[in-house]
């Protein structure tokens, strides 16, 4: 992801740690959402997914009524675009909210951050998949009315407060679940090569200790509990091992990739967007296969590139172009998603070493050779 700045010389040389000011994960929490918005605001605007609205509405509304508070429950318009940000700002001014909830996906989300941006109050994000490590961080991405991608919204601060209800999280489609495994196992390997590199992270600044640790026990809670919280999740239901992966997921990728930096994994994702046969695919599945990749470029030791493959395995990730859904290889579609990964405003520049479009394009052709080689 490229980074506008309004920092410039020195300022860039100092370390940042940037993350939610709460974090809240467990069960049942939309039943009593009010006691955890209390400290943030009492009359709340909600920006919810048609799927959860009326749910939302009658659990989460009921314990508004219950302790004496109110809210308001809209339903989201499909886009994170300007148009829907302006008609939650009215409707958010007209209810007379102090602070405004996101509940749904990655768009919903996006938007209650923006109206809350706008109308200068406390956001709360309450996702309803755990696809990404998007809900933690301090970007929204804006769409055009058509739906094509405008610009990144760079905030000033984090969300207010991030829930992890993993009721509901467990409960919906385990391709976004295993789609946020494969985000957060590359947190840790980018924030270790944009550390080594002393490259910037996505507050622009360096990266920080604090960032590439919470990277590396993301990594260690995903080895330990992704496999058996993903075959949970195929039952929707979820345990232990689950709360720990989102914990990871959610709040740890997030975190660690804000403060950490990102690398190649996510710059060869963004070169991977100019593939047409794949606009379809989870963010999280192409960032998998932009994390073997970096590995290859790393050279990295056997044994991670074991540890890695077994967990996209284990959880059934993409491992190769092909479970991408790439039937037919067009070298030149190839060469230029390798060209794209190593734009000036990408994060290619975070590795450690000098790497060329050359170099990108033969690690995604070993990569793939690779992964096709663990299938049997
Ligand atoms: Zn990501």
């Amino acid at each position: 992801m490229s980074n506008e700045t309004t920092l410039t010389g020195n300022t860039k040389l100092a370390k940042s740690i940037t993350s939610p000011k709460k974090f809240i994960v467990g069960k049942g929490i939309l039943a009593n959402i009010s006691e955890y918005i209390a400290p943030f605001g009492s009359n709340a605007y909600f920006i919810c997914d048609e799927f959860i609205v009326e749910r939302a509405a009658s659990e989460g509304g009921d314990s508004f009524r219950d302790n004496g508070k109110k809210a308001t429950f809209e339903k989201f318009n499909y886009e994170c675009c300007q148009t829907e940000i302006d008609r939650n700002r009215k409707l958010a001014r007209k209810a007379g909210a102090d602070v405004i909830v996101g509940i749904g996906g990655g768009k919903t989300l996006d938007t209650a951050k923006a109206t809350a941006y706008y109308e200068k109050l406390p956001v709360v994000i309450y996702p309803t998949i755990a696809s990404t490590d998007a809900p933690c961080t301090s970007i929204a991405v804006i769409y055009t009315d058509e739906g094509q991608f405008d610009h990144y919204l760079f905030l000033p601060g984090n969300p207010d407060m991030v829930i992890a209800d993993t009721e509901i999280l467990a409960a919906a489609p385990a391709r976004f679940f295993a789609a946020g495994v494969g985000d957060g196992l590359t947190t840790y390997f980018e924030a270790r090569a944009c550390h080594r590199a002393n490259g910037l992270n996505l507050a622009n600044l360096k990266s920080s200790m604090v960032g590439v640790g919470l990277s590396r026990l993301c990594y260690e809670t995903i080895l330990n509990n992704a496999i058996p919280a993903m075959r949970a999740v195929e039952k929707k239901i979820s345990t232990t091992a689950v709360e720990e992966t989102i914990e990871a997921t959610i709040y740890m990728s997030g975190v660690g990739a804000e403060s950490g930096g990102l690398a190649a994994a996510h710059a060869i994702h963004n070169g991977m967007t100019a593939v047409p046969s794949i606009h379809r695919v989870q963010h999280g599945e192409k960032v998998t296969f932009g994390l073997l990749t970096q590995l290859v470029l790393e050279n990295a030791p056997q044994e991670e590139i074991n540890q890695v493959v077994h967990i996209i395995k284990a959880v059934g990730l993409p491992l190769t172009l092909s479970d991408l859904g790439v039937d037919h290889f067009d070298e030149k579609e190839w060469r230029r998603a390798a060209q794209l990964s190593c734009a000036d405003n990408d994060t290619m520049g975070n590795m450690p070493f000098e790497i060329t479009p050359d170099d990108v394009f033969n690690a995604i052709v070993t990569a793939d050779a690779i992964g096709e080689s663990y299938k049997n």
